[in-house]
């Protein structure tokens, strides 16, 4: 299934309207922070001003450039390869079937790979090997996006059809990751965490893999620090009267936790 990330985005933004208990606050920039032992204090930058935030546990989830990530000077591990490639997504209405197209060395590309494929509302994405010798701004540069594609057109018989640029970029493959995805009370999460070559379109994938994963474990930590909370701190104090004997508190904790992990796993189940 090929579906835009702005698509996917919108539909986990509509998911969210519908949660009372989750604040999207747009246009807040993480600028700073403290992490303490048992909490993290983040400054943000707002176009009204910065504030603090204080919270129990912090979701690093800011993306290949992650600020948090560089603040607590944490090193990613892996390879980047040199391979460079441009990405050109056009508006044309092509009738070829809905399957990946690829052309190696074409002869306006040669000893490179190109590959064409459908994307929603008429838009076909090319994607191309860059000449080592050609740097990303040139590459990007219209003129030469627009000759690229003429080419490819011309090349495959659909010179005649009318087309329109709708994005552009280029793209190096990075196998990078993070030794350890958790520090202290501050978890990554998606490109914050790993960045995965492009190749195998994972990236986007595994980071709804990570959120599924955290919210499981966040949850089961949740229930378990309050199931804790409820059942262990009538015991440390001291009881009053009537209060239920020692070892029914201990039973109730035991299975308290018992069903907190039982509810946890079960969601596990269900979303994998
Ligand atoms: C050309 C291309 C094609 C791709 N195709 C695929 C594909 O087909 N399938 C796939 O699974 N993956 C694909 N990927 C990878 C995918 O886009 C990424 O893995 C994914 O977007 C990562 O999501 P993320 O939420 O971790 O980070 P991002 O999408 O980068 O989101 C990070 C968010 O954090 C915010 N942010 C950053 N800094 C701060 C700060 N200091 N304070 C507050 N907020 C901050 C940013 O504004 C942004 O909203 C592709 C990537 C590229 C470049």
């Amino acid at each position: 299934m090929d579906t835009w990330q702005n698509y996917l985005e919108s539909y986990l933004l509509e998911q969210i309207e519908q949660h009372d208990d989750i604040e999207v606050r747009w246009g807040n920039k993480v600028v700073d922070l403290d992490d303490h032992k048992d909490h993290v204090t983040l400054s943000i930058q707002t176009p009204e001003g910065e504030y603090q935030h204080t919270s129990n546990w912090v979701v690093a989830a800011d993306g290949g450039r992650s600020f948090i990530r560089s603040h607590l000077n944490l090193k990613m591990e892996g390879d980047s390869y040199e391979g460079r490639f441009v990405i050109a997504d056009i508006r044309i209405k092509l009738d070829y079937p809905t399957e990946r197209l690829a052309f190696f060395s074409p002869d306006w590309n040669p000893n490179n790979t190109i590959l064409m494929h459908r994307e929603p509302d008429d838009i076909w994405r090319f994607d191309y090997q860059l000449d080592p010798t050609v740097t990303p701004e040139e590459a990007l540069k219209p003129e030469n996006l627009k000759k690229a594609v003429a080419d490819q057109l011309k090349m495959i018989g659909k010179d005649h059809l009318e087309w329109q640029l709708d994005w552009s970029t280029v793209y190096s493959a990075r196998a990078l990751t993070l030794p350890d995805f958790v520090h202290n009370r501050i978890i990554f999460v998606g490109d914050a965490a790993h960045l995965l070559p492009i190749f195998g379109v994972r990236g986007a994938n595994t980071g709804f893999q990570d959120a599924f994963d955290l919210s499981w474990k966040l949850s089961l930590m949740a229930g378990v620090i309050k199931t804790c909370y409820k059942a262990i701190v009538p015991i440390g104090c001291k009881p009053p009267k009537k209060s239920v004997p020692k070892r029914e508190s201990q039973r109730a904790l035991c299975r308290r936790l018992a069903m907190a992990i039982r509810f946890c796993a079960m969601r596990y189940c269900h979303y994998h």
